[in-house]
């Protein structure tokens, strides 16, 4: 279901004053624990891609993906072409990337990973094409942050596998066309209505990953745990399942840290009251929520009376750009019932309440 979202008018909305000051209290939240983003460390490097898994039987769930592309990988492989283009589109950390690299894997091609704001000129993208061989795959990750000169270089390279480069200015203009080898383009996005419709109509196959089921997510820290060489116990691998966002990578980044505190804490064994304290030290709730996410829900309950908020408000309350609150805190606050979105702005659901220990106006939850 989509809609229109008409924000309330944050001018007129005295309560600005408080989302600036609630601002400074959000400050430090730099190293966020549980961002589904990438960390831009070595050590979250290196853990990515020793966890990596390497085929479809090892990607856990997702299962409405999967099968399709078994099928297209293998007819492609039969018909010895590429397979086609594909769009991956879900929120950071479900595996966009990490399927790319396994179906360049299964189709036993070379993969060239770039990303949308890396192709700022023309020539970028040409070099990348021109040097893919027969089959390869070129993945763009962000492709909805593309610039619509280099985009439009992509229209004729993935329909006619050719390059339109247009030579000099006004009337002499000429455009000359080069070939190139049959490649795939795989591109991710977390945003597919930035996608234009020319874009997106040459993929043939859009699949969109959804957030994962707790087991699923339990599955995933079993193999890792197994993989990173800790034993994990008596439910733990469920403790911190529910606590990850339905989000493997976050699940991998609490998984890491619960084993250092077992490690430091303890016996190097993750039993559930080892990970119980080790999450409940990171600040991390029973349902995932960090500090910042209690911070939102408390300021729409306490400065709103559970809402409707503008985001522009609710933006500056947290002293972010509206387009990280939409992708980074709304999705998971969201997918758990704990905001909701009204055509008026963002509320607090009775869920919310409850999880804070807050008691709901009973005006509000009539209305529920
Ligand atoms: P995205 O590209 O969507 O941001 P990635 O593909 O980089 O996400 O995934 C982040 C990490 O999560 C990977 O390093 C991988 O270890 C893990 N991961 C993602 N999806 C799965 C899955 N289905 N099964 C197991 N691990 C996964």
């Amino acid at each position: 279901m989509s809609y229109e979202v008409y924000e309330l008018d944050d001018e007129l909305n005295p309560s600005l004053k408080d989302a600036s000051s609630f601002a400074e209290a959000t400050a430090d939240k730099e190293e966020r624990l549980v961002t589904p983003k990438k960390i831009e460390d070595t050590e979250e490097k290196s853990i990515e891609i020793s966890l990596r898994p390497q085929n479809l039987t090892e990607f856990v769930g997702q299962n409405h993906i999967k099968e399709p592309l078994l099928i297209s990988i293998e007819a492609a492989k039969k018909r010895q072409e590429p397979i086609e283009h594909i769009l991956l589109y879900g929120n950071p950390g479900l595996g966009k990337t990490t399927l790319a690299n396994i179906i360049a894997k299964e189709m036993g091609v070379n993969i060239k990973v770039t990303a949308g704001p890396a192709l700022e000129r023309v020539s970028d993208l040409a070099a990348i094409l021109s040097n893919l061989s027969e089959g390869d795959i070129l993945f763009i990750d962000e492709i909805h942050r593309i610039n619509k000169t280099v985009e439009e270089i992509l229209y004729s390279a993935m329909e006619d596998y050719a390059l339109d480069i247009i030579i000099g200015k006004g009337p002499t203009a000429r455009t000359l066309r080069m070939p190139l080898e049959k490649f795939t383009l795989i591109g991710a996005t977390t945003k597919l209505n930035l996608l234009s419709s020319p874009l997106r109509d040459r993929f043939g196959h859009v699949f969109h990953l959804n957030f994962y089921e707790d087991s699923d997510i339990e599955k995933i820290i079993n193999r890792n745990a197994k993989l990173l060489e800790v034993e994990i116990k008596n439910d733990a691998d469920k403790t911190i399942a529910v606590r990850s966002r339905k989000t493997p990578r976050i699940a991998n980044r609490l998984l890491k840290r619960v084993r250092d505190y077992a490690q430091v804490k303890h016996n190097g064994i993750i039993d559930n009251e080892i990970a119980r304290s080790a999450l409940e030290m990171l600040n991390v709730d029973e349902y995932g929520l960090d500090e910042i996410d209690r911070k939102i829900l408390h300021f729409i309950i306490d400065n709103f009376a559970g809402g409707p908020v503008g985001l522009n408000t609710l933006s500056s309350a947290i002293a972010e750009e509206m387009d990280t609150v939409e992708t980074i805190y709304e999705p998971f606050l969201l997918q758990i019932g704990m905001l909701e979105r009204t055509p008026r702005g963002r509320k607090a659901t009775s869920k919310a309440y409850a999880h804070l220990g807050k008691k709901m106006p009973k005006q509000q939850s009539e209305l529920m």
